[in-house]
């Protein structure tokens, strides 16, 4: 007899496969059948692992640290976090109770989310947001709301945007500056505009995707939404880890630090689902974060520059207006209507002239397109001549 096909579950089959990671599958298809592309797609740094980092996990391995960890992590990483929080962003955490390594930052909002929303509870997102927030928030169950922010304001929410989305069901609102993939960096007096409407009311909690923390241009620093107050940091767990300041994505650590509550349900939840993380990458880890952001400031000069050499190029392109990010390290592109045919997206028009991009609808902006500069000069320069080219004709 055929076996039939073994259905999804309800919440799996309404969300779509990450577009990110789907459209790198497309690329790695048409690049393994001989096709002429240009990847401006991927979402990690191009840089290697520090070798310092790389010494420390060997030596770990050597040392027989390769056992079962903590279910939050070894006590020597969350120390290590719990410093450089203290050190970078001005705020305490108890290692013991208020931070939980998870694998990748990723998996640490799966987390926060499965620990604490039911069916119909609301999640404020605001658009262009990250690809994997609203979709986390259907895997559970929950709704997300979607608030869109405009180049005009710098993709920054507007206080009574998010005054006017806030319901009886609203848990959490998701902030993620740098954006990814807008490049908008929040400042401290645009954070404290919107503490004050989360302080009026005091049953939603505030999720911070901080992961770009590091990287960021023209001497511009990225607050932590935590340092804004004592009372905005007893209710926000920050999201972090090592994957972008560290071009650490393959070792999977990433951290949440907040509220007791909210840990311990997390850790609770993780106990049954992986456990504590990889022990190797931990003690990677450590090292990365005792290196700071110096690592990371090399990676910025080589970043700013492809930004810059980006900028210049679509310049010359009428029918684009790119957005000068602040931070990350995205370009994202909004094409003027009628420019291409209606029933095509941006990534299919730009993909039949031989370049691969992620499109808006993937960030809840139809009609855009991120460009990765997480990739080498030359790749940028033919790229950008492509999509110069493709928006001529
Ligand atoms: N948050 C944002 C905004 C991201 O862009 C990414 C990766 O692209 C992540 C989280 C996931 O990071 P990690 O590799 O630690 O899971």
């Amino acid at each position: 007899m055929a076996i039939q096909e073994f259905p999804q579950s309800r919440l799996v089959a309404a969300v779509p496969s990450s577009p990110s990671l789907a459209t790198a599958q497309r690329v790695r298809d048409i690049q393994a059948s001989g096709g002429d592309l240009v990847s401006l797609t991927i979402g990690e740094p191009d840089f290697p692992t520090p070798p310092e980092v790389v010494e420390a996990a060997l030596s770990a391995a050597r040392r027989g640290e390769t056992r079962y960890t903590p279910v939050t992590g070894t006590v020597a990483l969350r120390s290590a976090i719990a410093d450089k929080f203290a050190r970078e962003n001005g705020v305490t955490y108890d290692p013991t109770s208020q931070i939980l390594v998870a694998t990748g930052a990723k998996q640490a909002i799966y987390s926060a989310f499965t620990a604490t929303l039911d069916p119909s509870d609301e999640v404020i997102v605001f658009a262009p947001y990250w690809v994997s927030y609203p979709s986390i928030a259907q895997l559970v169950g929950a709704r997300p709301v979607v608030i869109s922010t405009k180049p005009e304001h710098g993709f920054i929410p507007q206080p009574e945007e998010l005054e006017a989305a806030i319901t009886s069901r609203t848990r959490w609102v998701v902030l993620n500056f740098p954006n990814n993939p807008s490049g908008a960096v929040a400042s401290l007096a645009q954070y404290t505009a919107l503490a004050e409407i989360i302080e009026r009311y005091p049953t939603i909690r505030v999720l911070s995707d901080e992961i770009y923390e590091h990287i960021c241009y023209d001497g511009v620093a990225a607050p932590s939404f935590a340092s804004v107050s004592p009372q905005m940091q007893a209710r926000t767990l920050v999201i972090n880890g090592v994957s972008k300041a560290y071009a650490m994505t393959g070792w999977r650590i990433g951290y949440a630090a907040g509220p007791r509550d909210i840990i311990t349900a997390m850790s609770k939840l993780q106990s049954h689902m992986t456990g504590g993380t990889s022990a190797v990458s931990q003690a990677a880890a450590v090292a990365a974060l005792g290196m700071g952001s110096s690592y990371a400031a090399k990676q910025v000069a080589a970043y700013e520059r492809r930004r810059n050499l980006v900028l210049d190029r679509l310049a010359a392109c009428d029918a684009l207006r790119p957005v000068k990010p602040r931070g990350a390290f995205y370009v994202f592109v909004q094409v003027l209507p009628n420019r291409i045919p209606a029933t095509t997206s941006v990534a299919d028009y730009l993909l039949d002239h031989g370049v691969a991009v992620i499109d808006g609808t993937a960030f809840g902006s139809p009609g855009w397109f991120r460009i990765s500069i997480a990739v080498g000069e030359d790749a940028l320069e033919s790229g950008c001549a492509r999509i110069c080219k493709a928006f001529e004709s």
